[in-house]
């Protein structure tokens, strides 16, 4: 392809995910031309669609960091923008539990940390308590967070990506990016699948998921430097068949890689437990059903009257990681001109939990660093 035929565009974003639609659709809303690139011919179809769906109230997360404070953000924004487009959400609560009373001190380290954070509304309750609630529910203590909640997160990329047509952006489809290079003019974008073409942008937004770092690699002129190695660390869902046994969220006293094994609850009524940690070489979404042993022992320590026989294989996610098995959890990386130098190019990394609940506000991070 000629020079001649390269098309301009203003910014172009890279991924269709819940992170790339917000970014775009906060472009958009902003009086740029945004073009986004998905590899896919669907939005959402990667992490988006593999994970558990809620709203986190940010209780966890190293105080000081972007995780921290872009949940917690995120999530009030996030509360706004479902109650405004009636995207179907709902503000369920959820309890963490303590199963014995070594892990009763867990619950008071969380509720010392989360305030940390700026969650102030984490209530302690007592075993008897936490039984009032949810009476099928095994605990010695528990905190309640009555702002955690759950969403449909088909429903919001879709109204993400009404808003983002509406303001005159556009999503190409099957329009995997291979490649491209910083130039003095811009940023020279390959994209293959059908339509093979080539553009040249002068904001480019990397939200490519699992794909941001070979992305990142595949750009010439991005210093090494600036791009993290990648990690996968998948986690397997499995559901219940059956009446839900709790009407709120439950999450045992949280482990290293995740937050254990909990039991969430889609808008459908649908119970499902995980996501579990598991360390692989590189994506794959098939779903182990001898994994469902460890989920028995691992439930009925808060659930004791889980039956034999009902889990079912679900779905797996992917958490995007970009530190290794056994280091400390990493942060979100928004990485802009300040910190790799090349002007009108952000990249994300590592965008695990709780990217859903941020989406918004990741967005608007993203906005500001391209000026
Ligand atoms: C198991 C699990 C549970 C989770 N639970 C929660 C939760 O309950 N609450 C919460 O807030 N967060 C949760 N998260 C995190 C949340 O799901 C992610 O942060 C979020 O979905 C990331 O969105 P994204 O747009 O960055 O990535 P993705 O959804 O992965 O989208 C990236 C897109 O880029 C496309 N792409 C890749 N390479 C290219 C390329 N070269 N060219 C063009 N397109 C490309 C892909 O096809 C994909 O559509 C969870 C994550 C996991 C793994």
């Amino acid at each position: 392809m000629s020079e001649a035929e390269e098309h301009a565009v203003d910014c172009v974003v890279a991924g269709a995910g819940v992170v790339g639609l917000a970014i775009a659709r906060a472009l958009a809303l902003a009086g740029r031309d945004v073009l986004v690139l998905e590899a896919t011919g669907l939005v959402g179809s990667d992490t988006s669609a593999r994970n558990s769906e809620v709203i986190h109230a940010g209780l966890y997360y190293r105080p000081g960091t972007l995780k921290a404070r872009l949940c917690v953000e995120g999530r009030a924004a996030l509360y706004t923008y479902c109650d405004e487009r009636g995207i179907p959400h709902r503000r369920c609560g959820k309890l963490i539990v303590a199963t014995s009373t070594a892990e009763t001190a867990g619950l008071a380290a969380i509720d010392a940390h989360a305030r940390a954070c700026g969650v102030t509304d984490l209530q302690p309750l007592s075993g008897a308590e936490a039984r009032a609630m949810e009476p099928a529910l095994k605990a010695e203590a528990a905190l309640l967070s009555p702002s955690t909640g759950i969403v449909d997160s088909h429903a919001l990329m879709l109204a993400l990506r009404g808003d983002l047509e509406d303001a005159g952006g556009m999503i190409a489809f099957n329009a995997p990016i291979r490649g491209g290079e910083v130039t003095a003019h811009g940023i020279r974008i390959e994209v293959g699948g059908a339509e093979p073409m080539r553009l040249v942008c002068a904001r480019f937004v990397n939200a490519a998921g699992h794909g941001a770092v070979p992305l990142a690699r595949a750009i010439a002129g991005i210093p090494a430097a600036a791009i993290p190695p990648a990690y996968f660390c998948k986690g397997s869902y499995f559901t219940l068949s059956g009446r839900a046994p709790f009407t709120r969220l439950v999450y045992p006293v949280p482990e290293q890689a995740g937050l254990g094994v909990h039991l969430t609850l889609d808008l459908g009524g649908q119970t499902r437990f995980g996501p579990d940690t598991e360390w692989v070489d590189a994506p794959n979404y098939d779903v182990d059903p001898a994994r469902g042993e460890k989920f028995y022992a691992a439930i009925r320590r808060y659930w004791p009257a889980l039956p034999d026989g009902a889990l079912q294989p679900a779905y797996a996610g992917i958490r995007p990681k970009i530190v290794p098995a056994g280091a400390p959890a990493a942060d979100f990386r928004v990485d802009g001109p300040a910190e790799h130098g090349v002007p009108g190019l952000v990249q994300l990394f590592g965008i695990e939990s709780p990217g859903l609940t941020a989406s918004l506000v990741l967005a608007d991070l993203v906005a500001a660093k391209l000026g």
